[in-house]
């Protein structure tokens, strides 16, 4: 099983493996080790970084067809072998094969093609004698070495995230994938190697209180990127206040979905059944916290509890599983703590699921909370799993400072038919992204990023490749 298995990490042009402490990799579906990985030394992670601290000097100064073609072919290998890719992916996550061949490698594929297109076409304000006699333009140049630090969720998804943007703007990368779900990125990395000249990119594997914590504290980083916890963001945080390093930051979630009573029922159900449960729930974007209406509300959570209550997962036939397990026991412990406290509440109804299920793996039964308030604490904190809570609300004002009384500002989602009043409610939420009739939908050309404790980071789209370069002025004094 090992043999089959990409372990060692890209620094500069070597393939070498971690020599420090070993982390086990579990198959979160059989709870069995699939390999124990050394994670990088400090010697390693010098290496990493001096690496594309060098290949900087040459990237930063290719053409952006240059970096459109490498990051193509990338795209290009990524997609033939992804198969493979969704294999491995669902092996080190518990989720359904098909579900991250179906939705995750196009994506993945589709991201490097988006910023290959996007460097080319950058706009900016135009060049001109802003002062009588002097010519002034503006550039948008790489930053340097980017220290990117992806988490668990969607190991090659956020992978590619980071790399593609960081990469098309011209800086060199060096990348930590979670110490739980690091295959894809050692996969990724061989092919990486074929196509990229040396240094561009350095895979490192480790745990974050060691190698992240050395990675984002490293003085030839300029900028650290994290998807995570926003305990970790601020850790990156006070590590860039060292040495003003630039940060970018993608942290937690908890949407809100305001449900209007004229909103198409049948659709809210479908909709809060596939994205508040999509990944077992362990999503930042999860559609999590409903507040309905007062005439929709009884025949929500009947609908929805029905719904849910169908949801599949641990069949021995991947194909039929909708949901796989939470990715460790740790993270299942967590989820079933939230609901437990939750249902000793006199006011809370597990409508149904509601405790972990029986057998191998993490997985947690898809479970609906009603009748929350806005005080619970399963209202308020991220709980990223299968588990949504429903709150009744009679007057849209409440539910709008319901929605935006968080600590998160990532998204949020309204359902109504009167699509004035959908616009009227999107324009009201504090969140990066508000889906109107739908949730969860994702396309390379939006930006996807939060507000408050969200983060400030923008992830996909043009506005990530301005988070990856920087705007610098060039004055040119003439005659
Ligand atoms: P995490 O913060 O524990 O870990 C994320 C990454 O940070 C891992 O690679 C980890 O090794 C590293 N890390 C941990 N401590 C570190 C330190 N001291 N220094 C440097 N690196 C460190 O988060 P997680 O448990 O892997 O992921 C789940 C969290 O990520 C959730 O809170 C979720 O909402 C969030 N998330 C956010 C988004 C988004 O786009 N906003 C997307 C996915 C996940």
């Amino acid at each position: 099983m090992t043999a089959t298995f990409d372990t060692e990490m890209l620094i500069g042009p070597s393939f070498v493996a971690g020599t420090e402490t070993p982390e086990t990799v579990l198959n979160p579906k059989t709870e069995e080790t699939l390999i124990e990985l050394p994670e990088a030394s400090v010697d390693q992670i010098d290496a990493a970084v001096n690496a594309a601290a060098t290949a900087f000097k040459t990237w930063a100064r290719t053409t952006p067809v240059e970096r459109s073609t490498l990051l193509l072919k990338l795209a290009d290998r990524i997609e033939a072998e992804a198969e493979a890719f969704a294999t491995l992916e669902a092996l080190n996550c518990g989720k359904p094969r098909h579900a991250v061949l179906r939705d995750e490698i196009p994506g993945v594929v589709d991201c490097f093609r988006f910023f290959a297109g996007a460097v080319r076409i950058q706009h900016g304000m135009v060049a001109g004698e802003y002062l009588a006699g002097h010519t002034s333009m503006i550039r948008r140049d790489p930053i340097g070495v980017v220290a990117s630090i992806a988490p668990w969720n969607y190991p090659l998804m956020m992978a590619a995230w980071k790399l593609a943007p960081a990469l098309a703007g011209g800086n060199t990368v060096v990348i930590k994938p979670s110490e739980q779900t690091p295959l894809t990125a050692l996969k990724l990395a061989r092919l990486i190697a074929d196509i990229f000249p040396e240094g561009v990119v350095n895979v490192v594997v480790g745990r974050g209180e060691s190698v992240g914590n050395a990675l984002i504290n490293h003085p030839k980083v300029a900028m650290a990127s994290l998807t995570g916890d926003i305990a970790t963001g601020k850790k990156v945080l006070t590590a860039a206040a060292r040495s003003v390093k630039r940060t970018h930051l993608e942290l937690g979630g908890k949407a809100p979905v305001i449900v209007f009573d004229d909103a198409d029922l049948a659709e809210v159900v479908e909709g809060v059944k596939s994205f508040g449960y999509y990944n077992a729930g362990q999503d930042c974007t999860a559609a999590c916290r409903i507040y309905a209406a007062d005439k929709i509300y009884d025949n929500l959570v009947a609908d929805l509890a029905s719904a849910v209550s169908g949801l599949k997962f641990a069949s021995a036939n991947d194909e039929e599983n909708d949901i796989g397990p939470l990715i460790s026991a740790r993270q299942r412990a967590r989820v079933a703590s939230f609901v437990e406290r939750a249902s000793e509440l006199d006011h809370i109804e597990v409508a149904t699921g509601g405790k972990p299920a029986s057998g191998r793996g993490f997985f947690y039964e898809p479970t609906v909370v009603a009748g929350a308030l806005q005080s619970d604490e399963i209202v308020r904190r991220e709980v990223f799993g299968p588990v949504v809570s429903v709150t009744r609300f009679s007057d849209v004002d409440d539910a709008v400072a319901w929605a935006n009384d968080s600590d998160y500002g990532l998204a949020s989602s309204v359902w109504t038919r009167d699509i004035s009043r959908g616009m009227a409610t999107a324009a009201r939420l504090q969140y990066g992204c508000t889906w109107v009739n739908c949730h969860f939908m994702l396309v390379s050309e939006m930006p996807h990023g939060g507000l408050k404790q969200s983060g400030y980071g923008k992830d996909l789209s043009a506005y990530a490749l301005e988070d990856y370069t920087v705007v610098r002025h060039v004055m040119v004094k003439n005659g």
